[in-house]
């Protein structure tokens, strides 16, 4: 075990010690020690605390893999639902419930692979909402499979001889779908982590939070090492109002930019929905 890894497993153990006094509490997680998710589960408790978010009025939902266990970490209502299903599933409770803050959670997998096809509906339409990828560039719960973010070249369970696919890159895509708020954040760094999420949720409408999240476990190409020495803030004078902007910074991959990209104040779903029943109404 290198003393890199070392490290992974005492920061682990030592978030699951602090999330253990949070009252957001709910289920040790059962993550592998040092595994990027603790940091956006830590994230996820800070901004409901500082939010004082009524746990009633809470509702996480998630799909299948690793980053499927949310719900059972949180002290709220919580959603396990079908593998890329997440993002339908929590537009209707939040159409049913607009009282209701709903955060999705999800991997690679899960959101650009196996549910490609409703991020970009779910940001079109701004539905009141956020979601958070938790990306580490692979399969993790299924044992190390290249999942849309996965490198070219690399070598994994599906890909002996190297991955011939160009990598999808979330934040990228969640700027031309649309979204009203975009960030992307690094596991490692545990203070943006937070604050990106709690922005996020007092965001009004789709917000999506981009977090490169290593699964120390099934990725040994893309890791904490791989990533911290190329990750690196916004410019101070970087403004995030202009979308061809944002997606020129999203693009670059040295070095891979942190911090919100993208945001804009618009109608929301709710809004559009509010309007038509007035007009229905009249007629
Ligand atoms: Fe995290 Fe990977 Fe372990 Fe899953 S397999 S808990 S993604 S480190
Ligand atoms: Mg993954």
């Amino acid at each position: 075990m290198s003393s890199f890894s070392k490290r992974n497993v005492i920061e682990g153990l030592q978030y699951a010690r602090e999330l253990n006094a949070q009252q957001w509490r709910d289920n040790l997680p059962t993550w592998c020690p040092g595994c990027g998710h603790f940091t956006a589960l830590n994230g996820l408790y800070e901004a409901a605390n500082k939010l004082k978010i009524d746990s009633k009025n809470f509702v996480v939902v998630s799909g299948i893999g690793c980053s499927g266990r949310f719900p059972f970490f949180i002290n709220g209502f919580g959603l396990h639902t079908l593998h890329g299903r997440s993002i339908p599933v929590a537009t209707g409770v939040k159409i049913a419930n607009p009282e209701l803050t709903v955060v999705v959670v999800g991997g690679d997998g899960d959101g650009v692979g196996i549910g490609g096809g409703h991020f970009p509906h779910a940001a079109r339409n701004n539905f009141n909402l956020s979601y958070i990828l938790l990306d580490n560039n692979i399969y993790g719960l299924t044992k190390g499979q290249i999942s849309p973010t996965s490198p070219l070249g690399m070598v994994s369970a599906t890909s002996p001889y190297g991955n011939v696919a160009r990598p999808l890159d979330p934040t990228s895509l969640a700027i031309v779908y649309g979204a009203t708020f975009v960030a992307r954040v690094f596991s490692k760094q545990r203070d943006l982590v937070s604050d990106v999420i709690l922005q996020a949720i007092e965001h009004r409408g789709f917000s999506f939070v981009h977090d490169l999240s290593p699964c120390v476990e099934f990725n040994k190409l893309v890791t904490y090492k791989s990533w911290n020495d190329r990750v690196q803030p916004l410019p101070d004078e970087y403004e995030a109002t202009d979308k061809i902007t944002a997606l020129q910074y999203a693009q670059t991959t040295d070095p891979i930019y942190l911090g919100v990209f993208y945001r804009e104040d618009s109608p929301t779903f709710d809004d559009y929905m509010a309007h038509t029943r007035k007009q229905a109404l009249k007629k």
